[in-house]
């Protein structure tokens, strides 16, 4: 019998696993949906959670036969009910019922609700020591020694699902993590790495929101447009690996192939390549510590020709400096960093903000946050109430700005 034969008898063999998905109907939600529903005996779909979109949820439920389906906002509670009439699919909505669903007994939970509103969800998956998939990003931009020091306390294994972390975290061996010099991230340079200052001035969202290589939801798209998903990445690796700040670094790479580089005392770098497709590090998460089947495009090097690097530019992409202010300051300041961003890329998207303006709005935010006397949060209430000051502060900036 072949070793990949009796892997798969050994499969076969074992109960499935038990998982949760919060914020199944976003696109890290229907991808890792896409890649359950390809090998559906091997999972138990215990909870799937959205916020408003109760068609897709009912959908989802039904056909990946879900214990149960949470929508946060309770306004859709009856439209969820009644697609699920007939089905013995339990429906909940509301703050309270999302945390409820998170505390069902999992072997696995995919974090990946997009924003500040996934801090306590997450929080609460942590808690309960399991695994746990990390897509969400504001856990560690937000929160993240809190949410760090609940890790460790649990015991949870956490896995990190962003393509550059996920990447990184196969390309670090624990063993030799002391001698880990530098780890370098990749950024696509997004649809405006060739534009100039004063075509960047007139983008629209819709400029935006067409990204070279990534299939992202519509916050992170824009993230990547201004390069603050590459800041937000800088201040998450430096939580997620053993290295301080200053060993941190981003590279420009447009074919989006190679998603983060580890170099070691040696002089060695060990670098993860894949096709950019969120299947693969989600299939990573799903099968860890072994490797699953994922129906992406494989690499044909020869075919790519060439893999393309350069420095970013700080001035048409402050972002990445600001991210890179906030870590360093440790004060708080990435939770600031992170209110305000949600706030100006919401602008933005309204037509109320001009691309450029993002970044204004994001360093003036922190600049009068550090005014009124920033320090930094020390439980996941007091992160939660300088989002919530952080907010205000960059509405009545916004104000200004417009
Ligand atoms: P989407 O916007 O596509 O999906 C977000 C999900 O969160 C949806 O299920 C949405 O529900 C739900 N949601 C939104 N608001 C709330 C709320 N207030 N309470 C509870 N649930 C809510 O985002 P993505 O899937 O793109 O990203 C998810 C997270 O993963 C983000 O933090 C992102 O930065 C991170 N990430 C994403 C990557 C990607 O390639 N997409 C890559 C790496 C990280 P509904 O559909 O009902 O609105």
């Amino acid at each position: 019998m072949s070793t990949a034969t009796a892997y798969a008898k050994s499969l076969q063999s074992q109960p499935p696993r038990r998982i949760s998905i919060l914020g199944a109907t976003g696109s890290i939600g229907r991808s890792t949906l896409d890649l359950i529903g390809r090998d559906p005996a091997r999972y138990h779909v215990v909870a799937l959670t959205g916020n408003r979109n109760a068609e897709l949820l009912a959908a989802q439920a039904i056909a990946h036969n879900a214990e149960l389906a949470v929508l946060a906002d309770p306004s859709r509670y009856n439209e969820l009910k009644a697609a699920l009439a007939g089905t013995s699919i339990e429906a909940a909505a509301g703050d309270d019922a999302l945390m409820e669903a998170v505390a069902h007994p999992v072997e696995w939970t995919m974090a990946a609700i997009v924003g500040s509103a996934g801090l306590r969800p997450t929080l609460e998956a942590v808690r309960q020591g399991t695994t746990v998939a990390l897509a969400n990003k504001e856990c560690l931009v937000s929160a993240g020694d809190i949410f760090m020091q609940a890790v460790a306390k649990s015991g949870t294994q956490l896995l990190p699902v962003d393509s550059e972390h996920s990447a990184g975290f196969q390309a670090i061996d624990p063993k030799v993590s002391i001698s880990i010099e530098k780890i370098t991230l990749t950024a696509s340079g997004g649809p405006f790495r060739t534009w100039t200052l004063e075509q960047m001035k007139d983008a629209s969202p819709e400029d935006a929101l067409k990204h070279p290589n990534w299939s992202m939801g519509q916050k992170l798209t824009i993230d990547s447009a201004t390069l603050m998903n590459k800041g937000l990445e800088l201040i998450e690796a430096y939580h997620l690996f053993p290295v301080e700040p200053e060993q941190l670094d981003v590279v420009i790479h447009p074919q989006s192939i190679v998603h983060c580089l580890v170099e070691y005392s040696d002089g060695s770098v060990i670098a993860q390549m894949s096709s950019p497709d969120m299947r693969t590090p989600i299939a990573y998460s799903l099968a860890w510590p072994e490797r699953m089947w994922a129906p992406t495009e494989r690499l044909d090097l020869a075919k790519i020709g060439s893999l393309t690097f350069e420095s970013p530019d700080y001035e048409r992409f402050p972002a990445l400096r600001i991210a890179r202010e906030a870590l360093e300051s440790d004060n708080g300041a990435t939770t600031v960093l992170n209110a305000a961003n949600e706030i100006a890329v919401d602008a933005f998207l309204g037509r109320r903000l001009g691309l450029l303006s993002i970044c204004v709005l994001v360093a003036e935010t922190m600049e009068a946050a550090v005014r009124a006397g920033l320090s930094k949060p020390k439980s996941l209430d007091e992160v939660l109430e300088l989002d919530k000051r952080s907010r205000m502060l960059a509405r009545s900036l916004l104000t200004e700005l417009v």
